[in-house]
């Protein structure tokens, strides 16, 4: 612990040595106005409809009041960003507000953008409205797509302007700051204990484990060695289950350092994250990455697993053995491999097992990529295709997921029909009727996921001040799997204007 904050709080840029975090204020914003509130997460931690319409909930989510007994603090930690150490990062732009135990579960609430902590470095611990709405929306989309997220409990202005790029005529571009409240069991990450053990401060990173475990990680009875190498094979066994749903679902997160990696195995940090849309293994979202492409789609599940050695070489001071850490590392190859091809085989709708099937998965792969097929859209409409389809049929049923008819030729037709003529012969060995595959299978492709043009629109808006899509969002993808007829319009492809991929980070 570093010492607790008063009104002079010392938020100057330092290294923090001996210390998991420092006591640090929000930052008062001048004119805060709350945008949205996510009413079941404000449920789930116990606050009802009236406590969100009081003055103080836009109060203490805005930063402006602390809530009594409480003493709001910024995490120290470091990471591994596009695979070189960083030394100290931290909470730069993060404070943690309190915890609260409601219904048995603990929550963590945490301010994002309200201000600067030990851990800003050169910037300003701000956030601007379009990255705090891009974060908002995609956290709450991801859960209820059932992939393991921190959660957004409210959205607010804070009534400042946040100065970021400099606009190509020189001038500075003055964006509105915003303050996202966010909500998970926990903030820690890998990169609290990559910096005890690069510290070779074996004393704190024992207690940050044993914190660790005894809080959140209940389950575990082991002692000694043993129980940090149980809590390496769960925070291992959940990142596996993260990673597995963001390939299901075309998920990008753009910035796999060890530092926006959760131990809960929950998504956490979005910022230039993104959506394939057309079916691009080698996408990512981020530009700053766009030379190596370190963290794009395919890559993920290797990077995963990278960033699993980096917390086993962490806590390696703790078990001095390195092959328990090891096993652990190699099952979650095995086990990725044997998860990916059942969550495939679900994709298409297959129960059944047959040999051939990872070729026909990897035959699918191969041919979205032939031409530009949307992902999402080709695995929705996917579910229509019937066992007594004719190829010619069942293509008419995706062929919604091209995006240039032009660049569909003879070619390219041939191959699908081939394709398809396999697929549909594999549907006659399978026992579930039409209908049931298809239930089953618009329960694990979504209809409606946040599409970066769609935040885009939201966000255009909202900078005017018109928040009706960002509610129209907001609902429509609480039910990303069912058919929303009303909200049909977002059923679509990317539009060409989109096509230069927006992202943005800061
Ligand atoms: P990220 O790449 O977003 O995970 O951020 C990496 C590090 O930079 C973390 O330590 C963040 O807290 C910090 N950071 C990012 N943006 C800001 C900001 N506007 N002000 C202060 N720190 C920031
Ligand atoms: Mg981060
Ligand atoms: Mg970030």
């Amino acid at each position: 612990k570093e010492l607790p904050a008063d009104s002079n709080s010392d938020n100057s840029p330092r290294q923090v040595y001996h210390a998991c975090f420092s006591y640090v204020l929000p930052k008062i914003p001048s004119n805060p106005y709350l945008i949205h509130t996510a009413t079941d997460v404000a449920k789930q931690i116990g606050l009802t409809k009236d406590d969100i319409g009081q003055e103080d909930f836009l109060a203490i989510f805005s930063g402006s009041k602390t809530y009594p007994s409480t003493q709001p603090f910024a995490m120290c930690y470091a990471g591994h960003q596009f695979g070189n150490w960083a030394g100290q990062l931290g909470d730069g732009r993060a404070i943690n507000l309190m915890e609260v135990t409601h219904e048995g579960k603990n929550f963590t609430l945490q301010l994002k953008g309200a201000g600067p902590t030990p851990y800003s470095r050169t910037a300003d611990g701000l956030a601007v409205l379009r990255s705090s709405i891009r974060e908002y929306l995609c956290a709450e989309a991801m859960h209820h797509l059932g992939v393991p997220t921190t959660r957004s409990l409210s959205l607010v202005l804070t009534g400042d302007e946040v100065l970021r790029d400099i606009m190509y005529n020189g001038n500075p571009a003055y964006e509105k700051g915003a303050i996202v409240c966010r909500v998970a069991p926990s903030f820690i990450r890998f990169g609290n204990f990559e910096i005890f053990a690069a510290r070779q401060d074996h004393t704190n990173l024992k207690l940050l484990a044993d914190f660790t475990i005894q809080h959140y990680f209940a389950s575990i009875k082991e002692t000694g060695k043993d129980k940090y190498i149980q809590f390496f094979e769960a925070v291992s066994k959940s990142t596996l289950e993260m990673i597995l749903n963001w390939q299901r679902v075309g998920f990008v997160h753009g910035v796999m350092n060890t530092d926006n990696m959760s131990i809960h195995g929950i998504t956490i940090d979005y910022g230039p994250y993104g959506w394939l849309e057309d079916y691009n293994p080698t996408w990512t979202p981020n530009t700053t990455d766009n030379q190596h492409k370190r963290y794009r789609f395919e890559n993920q599940p290797q990077i995963g697993l990278w960033n699993l050695y980096q917390l086993a070489n962490a806590l390696y001071p703790l078990i001095e053995e390195t092959q328990p850490l090891e096993a652990i590392l190699d099952a979650y190859t095995k086990q990725y491999d044997s998860n990916y091809l059942q969550m495939m085989l679900s994709k298409l709708g297959l129960q059944i097992k047959d040999k051939e099937d990872r070729q026909l998965i990897q035959e699918l792969i191969d041919l979205l990529q032939e031409i530009e097929t949307d992902m999402t859209i080709f695995f929705r409409n996917l579910s229509s295709v019937l066992k007594n389809d004719t190829p010619e049929t069942a293509l008419t049923k995706i062929e919604f997921a091209f995006y240039n008819a032009n660049d569909y030729n003879e070619s390219i037709a041939l191959k699908w029909h081939n394709w398809f003529t396999k697929y549909i012969d594999r549907l006659q060995i399978e026992v579930v009727s039409d209908k049931e595959k298809s239930v089953a299978m618009n329960q694990v492709n979504p209809k409606y996921v946040l599409r970066n043009y769609m935040a885009q629109l939201c966000i255009d808006a909202a900078e005017k001040g018109d928040y009706i899509i960002l509610n129209e969002l907001y609902t429509l993808l609480q039910n990303p799997y069912q058919e929303q007829p009303e909200y049909e319009k977002w059923f679509a492809k990317r539009p060409d204007w989109a096509r230069v991929k927006i992202g943005c980070s800061m």
